[in-house]
């Protein structure tokens, strides 16, 4: 059972839309280069990730902690003051973490 985007956006691996989970790296002061341009509204806007479709039947715990991992590894370790994981489809917050 392969479960792919289904609302048509996404090519990739993950989507926006349909992505179960979405992590938010909320950025420390001074770190805005590291940001990405809203190109609607030209702000800046902390980074965000989207968790793999494939992988939504995993529990909650198992996907925190393979994107904790991959967040472990990427240029954002270090400017990060806390890192939130939304539930993508009722957009509340599940869990937040400090860094
Ligand atoms: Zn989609």
């Amino acid at each position: 059972m392969s479960k792919r985007c289904k609302c048509g956006i996404s090519k990739s691996v993950f989507c926006s839309t349909c992505s179960r989970f979405k992590m938010v790296m909320n950025l420390k002061n001074g770190y805005d280069h590291l940001k990405f341009v809203n190109p609607n509204t030209g702000q800046f806007c902390n980074p965000v990730w989207f968790s793999i479709l494939t992988k939504d039947h995993h529990s909650v715990k198992s996907i925190e902690t393979a994107m904790l991992r991959r967040f472990s590894k990427s240029q954002y370790i270090g400017a990060t003051r806390n890192v939130q994981f939304y539930d993508n489809q009722n957009k509340t917050l599940i869990n937040e973490y400090p860094i």
